[in-house]
Parts: structure tokens; C-alpha cells; sequence
């Protein structure tokens, strides 16, 4: 039986963890200034995603930089189909966050489309585009409160056994039992201060607990050891699995995302090359030329190149 019993004061903030979620979404993903031209367009319609199948990604001819006298993307074209995995690696500063910047619409492209399931972000609700994808993002913006509220921002209406079960996905349900209070633990700046891969680990909860049918990793497990990292990454495999799910995986360590469908290969404003991880190296092109570094520091560094 549905029962409106939620006093109001509690929908009040709920409503500002709400905006407050928003902003910190911003600080994540390091937004400077504010872009009045992202807004709503007059009665525009909400985001409808096909049933189960997670959303088509797509980018046609995308063009954008952050000032107009230097461009970063140049005619980036790309399709993540409904349900696939697609990994963008590249150089440092080639892009890769921007492309998800954009696919959350904290900019508009200055020329070129993005749809989701065929409609052009830029024509639908900004909120319900931005209800359909969760994201990971490199850095982590903690609130100065609990842990469980910390994760909770990820779903606000989240029960406490819904966080503490997002928390056992992410891997730091344990961590969480150990610190003085548990989950009552304050954290942020003005609490304890928690790791570079406590805080990924946080971040990974929140997503978890917001269950969107696409989801969006910004080198989302970089701060972790090589072991914790394969543990957590065989969980977000089995999450994206349990329910259809479109994701863009943005990684460093190309060994996290051999197993991608499909990888890009960004450099110079434009996808250098894309096919999935032998192909790619049969290609001896950038993507083999990134491995063959990387592997050759792994050998030198006794992490086992294979
Ligand atoms: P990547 O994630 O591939 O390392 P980014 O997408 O973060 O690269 O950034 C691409 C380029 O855009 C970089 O040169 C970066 O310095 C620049 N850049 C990123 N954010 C901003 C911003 N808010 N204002 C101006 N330049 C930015
Ligand atoms: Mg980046």
C-alpha cells in the first residue's frame, strides 16, 4: 500500500542532497563556471529509453573545445551499442573526459550530435538524461557528513541495507566496519580522510546504488593496487551483466579494459583508431605502441607482463 507519510521537512532535503548531488557531480568532474546555454529547451520531452537494453550511444561529428581557439575534439564519431562495453583510451588531455562531459551535458558540442537511443541530448530534459546515467568519475568529492549519507547521494530515497549492500559490491563494506563509528563514520574534509582509492570506492557505491542503465567510468579504479583493482572490476563486470547495461570505460592501464567490445583510440581531437584489443594490436598503430610501454614498465616494475 503507497502511504504519503514523508513529512515535509525531509522532502525539503531530500530536494537539496539533490542539488547538492548535482553540484558535487560538477566539482567531479572538475566544471568550471557555469554554462547557461545547457538548459532545457522549451517544453522539451524527457529522455525514453528502449526497455532492458540499457541506450545507444552515439556521437556524430562531434566538435568542442573549452575555448574557441582550441578545439579538443575534432569530428569525433563513435556508436557504444545498446548493452556493450566500449573502453576510450588515449594520451593524457586528449579528450577523454570531455567526451563524457558531454554525454552529460555539462556542454553542448559546438557542432556535431549526441544521441541516446536516437534523440539528441540537446532536446530532451536535461534531468532525466542526466537520472539514465551514473557515473564514476576520477576524482571524488566527499560531503562533510557520514559515510552512509556519503553513499547515499547516489540514490537518496537508498535504504540503509541498500547502501550497505552497494557498499559490498564496491569492496569497502569492510573497510567501512573498521573505522571507528562504521557507517556513521564522518568523512570529508572537516571528518577523516579517506585514500585515494577509498574515496574511487565511494564513488562506485553511489553509481551502484543508482542502478542506471548506462554508466560512465572515469579511470574509475586508478587509484587502487593492481590486485584490489582486478577483484573490483570482476564485481562491475557481474553488475553491468545482472541488468543490460550501456558503459564507456575511460582507462590508463589498458590491461583493465582488454575485454571492452569495442576501443577508441583518441589522439589529436580525433578516434586515431577503434576495434576491439587483438585487433587493434595487429594494427600496430598507437594502441600497440601504448601496450608494448605499458608492459615493458610492468616487466620492469615485476607485476608480471604476460
Ligand atoms: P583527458 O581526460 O583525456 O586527460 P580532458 O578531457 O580532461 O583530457 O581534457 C582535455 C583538454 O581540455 C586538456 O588539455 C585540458 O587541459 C582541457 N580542459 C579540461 N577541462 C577544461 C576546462 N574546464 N576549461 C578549459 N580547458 C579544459
Ligand atoms: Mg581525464
Amino acid at each position: 500500500v503507497f502511504q504519503l507519510s514523508v513529512p515535509l521537512n525531509f522532502l525539503g532535503s531530500v530536494y537539496r542532497e539533490l542539488r547538492q548531488a548535482l553540484v558535487d557531480m560538477e566539482t567531479m568532474f572538475n566544471l568550471q563556471g557555469v554554462h547557461a546555454n545547457v538548459k532545457d529547451k522549451p517544453n522539451a520531452p524527457p529522455l525514453v529509453l528502449t526497455d532492458l537494453k540499457g541506450g545507444e550511444l552515439r556521437f556524430e561529428d562531434v566538435v568542442f573545445g573549452y575555448r574557441p581557439d582550441r578545439p579538443i575534439l575534432n569530428k569525433v564519431s563513435f556508436v557504444v551499442p545498446s548493452g556493450k562495453k566500449v573502453a576510450i583510451v588515449g594520451p593524457s588531455g586528449c579528450g577523454k573526459s570531455t567526451v563524457l562531459r558531454l554525454l552529460f551535458r555539462f556542454y553542448d558540442p559546438t557542432s556535431g550530435n549526441i544521441l541516446v537511443d536516437g534523440q539528441n541530448i540537446r532536446d530532451v530534459q536535461l534531468d532525466s538524461l542526466r537520472s539514465q546515467i551514473g557515473v564514476v568519475p576520477q576524482e571524488t568529492a566527499l560531503f562533510n557528513t557520514t559515510i552512509l549519507k556519503n553513499i547515499q547521494y547516489g540514490r537518496v530515497t537508498a535504504t540503509e541495507d541498500e547502501i550497505k549492500a552497494a557498499a559490498r559490491k564496491a569492496q569497502i563494506h569492510e573497510a567501512i566496519m573498521r573505522l571507528p563509528d562504521q557507517y556513521e563514520t564522518k568523512v570529508g574534509e572537516r571528518g577523516l580522510m579517506l585514500s585515494g582509492g577509498e574515496k574511487q570506492r565511494v564513488a562506485l557505491s553511489r553509481a551502484i546504488l543508482k542502478n542506471s542503465p548506462i554508466m560512465l567510468f572515469d579511470e574509475a579504479t586508478s587509484a587502487l593496487d593492481t590486485h584490489t583493482e582486478q577483484g573490483l572490476l570482476q564485481n562491475i563486470r557481474q553488475i553491468l551483466q545482472e541488468k543490460t547495461t550501456t558503459s564507456i570505460f575511460i582507462a590508463h592501464r589498458l590491461r583493465t579494459i582488454m575485454d571492452a567490445d569495442e576501443i577508441i583510440v583518441l589522439k589529436d581531437g580525433r578516434v586515431a583508431e577503434q576495434g576491439r584489443h587483438e585487433e587493434l594490436l595487429r594494427q600496430d598503430g598507437v594502441y600497440k605502441y601504448m601496450w608494448d610501454t605499458q608492459e615493458g614498465e610492468a616487466a620492469i616494475l615485476g607485476y608480471g607482463a604476460k
